[in-house]
């Protein structure tokens, strides 16, 4: 029990008092697309839509992005119609 005791000091990096992994607090990212209301998603544009797949070309999830579930849907589409129409590549290696 000592022993966990020592190791959440240890990991408890901020020195927070109340310091529980389990509840680690999560800086909840804004949607960028809800953040910028003059931001439009453009399946044409390449390096825009680029932002939202990793390196082998896969669309990332909205923990990664940040996106909340309308615009997740909106950039899945844009995604989907980039790789159509071949500005984004549907897989790399
Ligand atoms: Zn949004």
């Amino acid at each position: 029990m000592a022993d966990r005791k020592q190791n959440n000091k240890r990991n408890n990096r901020n020195n927070d008092e109340d310091y529980n992994p389990k509840f680690r607090k999560v800086r909840k990212k804004v949607c960028p697309l809800c953040a910028n209301k003059d931001l439009i998603l453009d399946y044409k544009n390449g390096e825009q839509i680029k932002k939202y797949i990793n390196e082998k070309g896969k669309i990332l999830p909205r923990r990664a992005t940040g996106a909340c579930a309308k615009h997740q849907r909106d950039i899945t589409l844009a995604i989907k119609r980039a790789r159509h129409i071949a500005v984004l590549p549907y897989s790399q290696n």
